[in-house]
């Protein structure tokens, strides 16, 4: 009640503007995941590790935009970059600019597994295009994917989907037919992995496997360095391509993104996120150059060639936005303090959760950090018992959240859906302090 009480009284230029949204804009979100409990916040200015709704209230941002403002929010040293291309030319030209180039090249050098570079619209339309590329290269068409991963909203990767909160996506408006190639598979169960490879090698085979490498919804579920060297050794003994899909990870987790970290090479890897540093479209193909070349367009380049493409792909402000931006996080060491920042806020709210004994968990991986509810922790599908069990828990816990999401809010935090913090640069100690006391209260 006293949340309630606190979205009534001190949010009302919100609650205006998200009915009114609610008139023009289905449910009054644009992201069928978005967070909207009691209402969604209206933001009008966002700098460094806060944001200030329209009412005036300051919170801290640990919401991210869902994770590409690691160097904090509205960055000066990029904002200003990309005001000097857009007085030059505008968002657009539709023909080749410099920064399209320094962006490849600066990614090329710091992504181990990337010797080239395509954007792409946004992380969605990546996995799309890395999935039709993967099965143009090898001539197979199944996809495994591991189970509670999250790789956008295309047909073939939503349909089924588990997310560790809210149980399974809705399947309405995809035909049977688009999933028909991908399979789900649990993480850390290589000999599952395996059975699905082979079983398929009699059937056509495998084109791909794609994975989040830090674990299923970015970590949510985390998945061992083990596990992604298996899959690396079991896609080379099958002939299937190894995804990593780094839309979280890239930069995140250092500039080689996950596969910097685990010292892993995949066949290709996924970007978006940081990849622009929070400005638009941001998505990218990037891989080992024999598969990128089958993207070369144009007439008679090349016999075997996958399409992609896109109006607005590779726009010089979305090129400019993500070469400065990952400059700035190189300079910086963005990863490594965000990194430690979650590290700090990690400790503490275990700290926390020990003291008042909560049925909680926090783990890390640098600057993602999440907060769940114990049983996330307990799925396990060999008991079918506790499987339903746990599913049910699971559907009260996805109102829990949204409740525990809203209470952060009421005292000044703004996180991913009660249960993911991203950290930022601009995370300082005092920051993290601050968020310690709000998150007791
Ligand atoms: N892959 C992962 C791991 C993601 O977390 C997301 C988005 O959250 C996507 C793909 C889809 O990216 P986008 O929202 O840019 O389409």
């Amino acid at each position: 009640a006293k949340v309630l009480d606190y979205f009534e009284t001190r949010c009302q230029g919100s609650k205006r503007l998200s009915e009114q949204a609610k008139q023009v804009i289905p449910g009054g979100v644009q992201h069928n995941l978005a967070f909207n409990y009691p209402f969604p916040l209206a933001i009008r200015e966002a700098h460094d590790a806060h944001m200030t709704d329209v009412d005036g209230n300051r919170y801290i941002d640990f919401l991210q935009a869902g994770g590409p403002t690691l160097l904090g929010s509205n960055y000066p040293a990029v904002l200003v970059q990309v005001q000097v291309l857009l007085n030059e030319c505008g968002p657009i030209t539709g023909l080749l600019h410099e920064y399209e180039v320094k962006l490849a090249e600066l990614v090329c050098q710091v992504m181990p597994g990337v010797d080239m570079l395509r954007m792409m619209g946004s992380g969605t339309e990546a996995v799309m295009g890395a999935i039709r590329l993967a099965r143009a290269y090898t001539g197979k068409k199944r996809v495994i994917k591991i189970g509670g991963g999250y790789h956008g909203w295309s047909d073939q990767m939503v349909y089924g989907m588990r997310l560790p909160n809210t149980g399974r996506m809705e399947a309405i408006g995809i035909p049977r037919g688009a999933t028909a190639t991908t399979q789900e598979s649990l993480p850390n169960d290589l000999e599952a992995i395996r059975r699905k490879l082979m079983w398929n090698r009699l059937r056509g085979g495998t084109a791909a496997v794609i994975v989040e490498p830090f674990g299923p919804e970015s970590g949510t579920r985390p998945v061992t360095r083990d596990f992604n060297a298996g899959l690396r050794k079991l896609c080379d003994e099958f002939d299937a391509l190894l995804i990593f899909d780094e839309v979280v990870t890239g930069f995140r987790a250092g500039m080689g993104g996950a596969q910097g970290y685990f010292g892993i090479k995949p066949d290709l890897t996924i970007l978006g996120k940081c990849l622009t540093g929070g400005y638009p479209m941001a998505g990218g193909i990037g891989g080992r150059r024999d598969i990128m070349m089958m993207l070369v367009g144009g007439i008679g380049t090349t016999t075997k060639r996958a399409f992609v493409g896109g109006t607005l792909t590779a726009n010089p402000l979305s090129c400019a936005a993500g070469y400065f931006a990952l400059l700035e996080m190189q300079r910086t060491q963005a990863a490594v303090k965000a990194g430690r920042a979650g590290d700090r806020l990690r400790q503490g709210l275990e700290q926390i959760i020990e003291r008042l004994g909560l049925p909680y968990v926090a783990y890390n991986m640098g600057s993602i950090v999440h907060l769940q509810t114990s049983g996330v922790m307990l799925l396990d599908t060999s008991n079918l018992l506790k499987l339903i069990r746990v599913k049910n828990e699971a559907k009260e816990r996805k109102h829990m959240m949204e409740e525990m999401g809203a209470a952060y809010t009421a005292h000044g935090i703004i996180t991913l859906a009660g249960s993911r913090i991203y950290t930022s640069l601009a995370d300082t100690d005092e920051v993290i302090d601050d968020a310690l006391n709000r998150f007791e209260d």
